[in-house]
């Protein structure tokens, strides 16, 4: 992997730090978003390269993180979520806080009535049996 020192999503990817893990390849690894925006939101990151934004990763590389994506929003609608939002940030002025180019991949309940409320933590879990449920629920329908 081409990583960058000191980037807490590259470190993540090679398993230097460890993460809740729902998804991994060769290319690309999904994982809990440490502070949820809802329960079960999912971040998801090259293990190949390290680039910041979009527009700075080349387009082999794009493919695989939307395929990620793709993969997991499948496996939210598996396990009963109504829907869900795609959101990727590019640098701070755009609410980058991770200068590692990442998708979040949020789940919406059946029947959320009102917009995304996108605040970092804005749906903590309970304790961490309650995020291991959802990890458990998304992998399962992987
Ligand atoms: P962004 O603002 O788009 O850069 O999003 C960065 C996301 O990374 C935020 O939603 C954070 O909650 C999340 N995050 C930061 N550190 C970790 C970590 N160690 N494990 C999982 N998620 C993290």
């Amino acid at each position: 992997m081409d990583v960058a020192m000191d980037c807490l999503f590259c470190k993540i990817a090679k398993g230097d730090i460890p993460s809740v893990k729902i998804y991994e390849d060769e290319n690309i690894l999904a994982f809990l978003d440490i502070s949820p925006v809802e329960k079960g939101h999912t971040l998801v990151i090259s293990k190949r390269a390290h680039s910041e934004a979009l527009i700075d990763t080349p387009p082999d590389i794009l493919a695989e993180l939307l395929a990620g994506a793709k993969k997991v929003g499948e496996a939210m609608m598996k396990a009963g979520f109504g829907g869900f939002n795609v959101i990727q940030n590019n640098y701070r002025d755009g609410g980058q806080a991770v200068p590692h180019i990442h998708f979040h991949i949020i789940p919406r309940a059946k029947g959320r009535k009102g917009p995304l409320e996108w605040r970092s933590g804005a749906n903590p879990y309970r304790d961490d049996a309650e995020r291991d449920e959802f990890a458990a629920l998304l992998r399962k329908n992987i």
